[in-house]
């Protein structure tokens, strides 16, 4: 192949072939070994009558295979469609749907997410390829190294471009139904070229952990690409458990680790840590969330060095840093654009708003995609004047550190004043019995929204009534600010990324209204 993503491998292990590229539980492979694998599947699709342009789901888990299909796509041009397998049936069904998708890629394991829908879900050649058929009950189905067995290991020779798209990658779906972000080869190369500029700086003899699921950009492209770029060596790990990540950072004497906020929490809860297990660690990255300063500050006390990411799916993911000496001092901010992106603060007409007042964050960057796939409306409406509107409310202070206000979609007006739920969030989350809150718009014929507070007792805690909340937040917010009801919940939706799904309780509440 020629160009793209797949030449990197091409090239490393041309480089570094002896080195181990992968660990995962039960083997390793060296970058010669991947590389030959990644041609065995590459020349096997071209044999099934896989062409450049034509996508190609993956229902799987942080294993090689994730690794080997994204880079078989690469050499031979094909779109890889990760699928988010949190997702119901019915969501799989419309995402593979809508790519249009040729081979489906599964491990046995989310046999319960295809068995429901695969009659009537149209995968173009018909192919099935999962780990173990006769597990799943489809013998039809291809066993994946059966697939690869015998094909030819040499390069494929497809002319693939910086310009072509090798990655279909799915938004969160926090705001609305996840979006395809058509990645093109450049869009990660110079994801990897930002990382490479950053603090992360990912080195040849760093040993990175990856846990964070790789059907999310976060979890692919912050470290497992780039450190495959760097000819690296990345250990995966199919699912997160606190201990686990404890023990493989100690016995793989991990170097670099990405996770989502909600997993660092999880890890400084663990009766399994100790700082002395997590010493070969020299950089922590969060992202994806926001990140709460009690955490970050857990870590740092601890001698870590921990740093912040801002990015989105559609920027592949790269967009800003926040140092780890600026972690504490900025408290709040998500930093400042990498190398390769310029940042702009907007009015909804696109004019730069005055220094430090609130407006749209629009990013431009050769790592930013060109919008997202059959979705004309959605493209059109994020990407235009040659910026991308990220749909993130944001100011910026005297240094040029950028702070996420909220999302645009979830701010409401009250009687015509703007509110930002996040601010009102962090208000109710100073209540001694409130464990999770989120505050949204609902539809009020006399404000037009009022904000209302739904909310999560801590265990064991008295409850609270409305008039508590309005009393607790009297003197500090402003009157209209103040939610005007209130709801109960056991627990905040959440999507994977740890992100609370407010259009679902929005949703929801509405329904009760009518
Ligand atoms: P959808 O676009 O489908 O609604 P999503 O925007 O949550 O979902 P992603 O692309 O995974 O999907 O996430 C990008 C968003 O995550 C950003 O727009 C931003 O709101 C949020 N985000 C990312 N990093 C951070 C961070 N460090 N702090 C706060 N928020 C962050
Ligand atoms: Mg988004």
């Amino acid at each position: 192949n020629v160009g793209g993503i797949g030449s990197w491998l091409t090239r490393r292990a041309e480089i570094s072939g002896e080195k181990t590229a992968l660990i995962f539980p039960g083997g390793s492979y060296t970058y010669s070994q991947l590389n030959r694998r990644v041609n065995r599947l590459a020349h096997a699709l071209l044999q099934k009558g896989v062409r450049k342009g034509d996508r190609v789901a993956g229902i799987l888990l942080n294993t090689p295979h994730f690794i080997e299909v994204l880079f078989a796509c690469a050499k031979i041009g094909a779109i890889f469609v990760p699928v988010n397998f949190r997702l119901s049936p019915q969501e799989v069904k419309t995402i593979l749907q809508d790519a249009g998708v040729h081979v489906a890629f599964y491990h046995t394991h989310f046999t319960h997410l295809l068995q429901p829908i695969r009659w009537e879900t149209e995968v173009l050649h018909g192919i099935y390829v999962t780990m173990d058929p006769a597990l799943s009950g489809m013998e039809s189905d291809l066993e994946y190294e059966e697939l690869i067995k015998g094909a030819d290991d040499s390069e494929p020779g497809v002319h693939v471009g910086l310009e072509d798209i090798h990655l279909m990658m799915f938004t969160s779906g926090t705001t609305g139904k996840p979006k395809g972000a058509m990645l093109s080869h450049g869009n990660t190369v110079w994801n990897a070229i930002n990382v490479f500029l950053s603090e992360i700086n990912v080195e040849s003899n760093d040993i990175i952990l990856t846990v964070a699921p790789l059907f999310h950009i976060g979890g692919l492209n912050i470290l497992t690409t780039p450190a495959l770029y760097k000819g690296a060596t990345v250990v995966l790990l199919p699912r997160f458990d606190p201990e686990e990540v404890i023990r493989t950072i100690d016995q793989e004497k991990i170097t670099l680790l990405f996770l989502v906020p909600a997993m660092w929490a999880a890890l400084m809860q663990s009766s399994f840590f100790d700082p002395t297990r997590l010493s070969s660690l020299r950089t922590l990255i969060s992202g994806g969330a926001p990140c709460p300063l009690p955490v970050i500050r857990f870590y740092q006390d601890r001698g870590f060095c921990f740093l912040e990411g801002y990015g989105m799916t559609e920027t592949a993911p790269s967009a800003m840093i926040l140092g780890n000496a600026d972690a504490t001092r900025k408290n709040g901010s998500v930093g400042r654009p990498c190398i390769h992106v310029e940042a702009r603060i907007v009015d909804d007409w696109d004019r730069d708003v005055p220094p430090g007042e609130i407006g749209e964050l629009v990013l431009r960057g050769p790592n930013i995609c060109k919008g997202y796939w059959n979705n004309i409306t959605a493209t059109e409406e994020a990407f235009r004047g040659g910026w991308f509107h990220t749909g993130d409310l944001a100011r910026q202070d005297e240094e040029g550190f950028y702070y996420l206000v909220d999302r645009k979609k979830d701010m409401l007006i009250s009687g015509g004043e703007n509110i930002y739920p996040t601010e009102v969030e962090q208000v109710l989350y100073q209540h001694p019995n409130i464990r999770e809150v989120a505050v949204i718009g609902i539809p009020d014929e006399k404000w037009g929204e009022i904000p209302m507070a739904v909310v999560a007792l801590k265990e064991g805690a008295q409850p609270i009534d409305l008039k508590e909340i309005q009393d607790f937040c009297q003197g500090k917010l402003a009157k209209y600010k103040i939610p005007k009801r209130l709801r109960f919940v056991d627990e905040l939706p959440r999507n994977a990324t740890g992100k609370v799904l407010k259009r679902m309780l929005r949703e929801e509440e509405i329904k009760v209204l009518e």
